[in-house]
């Protein structure tokens, strides 16, 4: 009946399913949830679109990506500036002149660079091995102690010498009194939310919701020639391999109606390590809402069990080393593609999610006997 199920209704799956239904196939999309869209979800609480799995910035380098995604909604110019708020003092991110300013005083980047090097020699690191020495070896000690390793220890639930030094390279370190959290050329929030996007993606595909794949799978896989998995790739193998660590979130959301505006910024992390969340989202600063009550979301870091939602992949060397096993086994599969964060056990943002469905797309249809 179908040419592809593709399990996961998330930003993967539903590039994949729009791409080849473009050009002629025909998708089943299921999905657990009770909504389309996975993690980028947002949904509508007093005329806010409140991001429900977490605060979602887009932005990439690629105008490929950049125009891609502009088919499917217009794009506000939202640049993400969060703060960090380390026990009542309030710093900018990511870590500039403003940041070094507030904490060593210094005005100039000759400055402020010689500040982080003397912390660095201090700190006696010449290849940085884990996410505190590639942090220290970056920032200095004062930075990491005050605005990284409470945060990241609370995230990950590790010690940031457990933690790989990628993680903490996603931040930009700039020496000049630029707030914006990203480099990219391209930036913006989705006027109206992002689950608008997926909805066009998916108009005319049939969807499935509140079908989860594992209670109904020969049945389901039975429907279509081909399966695009984006769930988690160890249970799609039923663990034989080992259980890949995730951490999961919890999120509390709130509407205030005593004001309309909550804590003057979208996004707030709280880095020292004793208050539960590590950030607060306030949802109407990302499309600059001008509504008489707020809505915000405190978010909780927890480690993932069976039933929780998994969120995060842990790439440390133990988790790494079991999903090259998963890895060898999915490169041998003819009928099941593996795509997005869960499948590739990759911490992917959301350009990159849809560069690598693109990818898919064309290595899939040119190996179609058809096209
Ligand atoms: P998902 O969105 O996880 O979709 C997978 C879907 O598969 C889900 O809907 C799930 O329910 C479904 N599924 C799984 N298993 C089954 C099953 N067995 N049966 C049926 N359905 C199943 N990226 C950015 O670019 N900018 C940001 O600011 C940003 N912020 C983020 C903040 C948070 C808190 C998180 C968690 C992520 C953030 N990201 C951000 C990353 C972004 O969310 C991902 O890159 C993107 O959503 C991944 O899409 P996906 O399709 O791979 O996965
Ligand atoms: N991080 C930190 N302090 C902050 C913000 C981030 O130490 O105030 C670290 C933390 O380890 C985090 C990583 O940088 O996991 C990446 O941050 P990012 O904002 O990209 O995380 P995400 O939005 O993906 O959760």
């Amino acid at each position: 009946m179908y040419n592809y199920l593709v399990i996961g209704s998330g930003l993967f799956g539903s590039v994949f399913a729009h791409e080849v239904t473009k050009r002629g196939k025909k998708c089943l999309v299921i999905d657990r949830r009770n909504h389309v869209g996975g993690n980028i979800f947002t949904e509508q609480i007093e005329g806010i679109n409140v991001h429900k799995y977490g605060a979602h910035i887009f932005h990439t380098n690629n105008k490929r990506i950049w125009d891609y995604v502009n088919q499917f909604a217009k794009f506000n110019r939202y640049t993400n500036t969060p703060v960090a708020n380390y026990k009542g003092e309030i710093y900018n991110l990511p870590f500039n002149m403003n940041t070094f300013n507030k904490l060593w005083g210094v005005i100039t980047p000759e400055e402020a660079k010689q500040k982080i090097e003397e912390q660095r020699k201090t700190a006696n690191i010449s290849t940085p091995n884990n996410l505190e020495e590639q942090a220290i070896s970056l920032v200095g000690t004062d930075i990491y102690e005050k605005l990284i390793k409470g945060y990241t220890e609370k995230q990950w639930g590790r010690s940031a010498k457990e933690l790989p030094p990628f993680i903490i390279r996603r931040l930009p370190v700039r020496f000049t009194y630029d707030n914006n959290y990203f480099n990219d050329k391209y930036q913006g929030i989705p006027i109206g939310g992002y689950t608008g996007i997926i909805k066009n993606m998916l108009k005319d595909i049939d969807v499935r919701l509140n079908v989860d794949f594992f209670e109904h799978r020969e049945e389901l896989e039975a429907l279509a020639d081909k399966v695009v998995f984006t769930g988690m790739v160890d249970q799609y193998y039923e663990y034989r391999f080992g259980v890949l660590d995730y951490r999961s979130l919890q999120f509390e959301t709130k509407v205030i109606d005593s004001t309309d505006n909550f804590q003057g910024n979208a996004v707030i992390n709280y880095t020292d390590r004793e208050t539960p969340y590590t950030r607060i989202i306030e949802h109407k600063h990302f499309e600059f809402g001008t509504q008489d009550t707020t809505v915000i979301t405190e978010e909780y870091p927890m480690e993932w069990k069976k039933n929780l939602e998994p969120y995060y992949p842990i790439n440390n060397e133990k988790n790494n080393k079991i999903y090259k096993k998963y890895k060898e086994l999915a490169d041998k599969e003819s009928k099941v593609i593996f795509g997005g964060r869960l499948a590739t056990y990759k911490y992917y943002d959301m350009h990159q999610v849809i560069a690598e469905a693109l990818t898919t797309v064309h290595r899939e249809l040119l190996k179609s006997p058809s096209n």
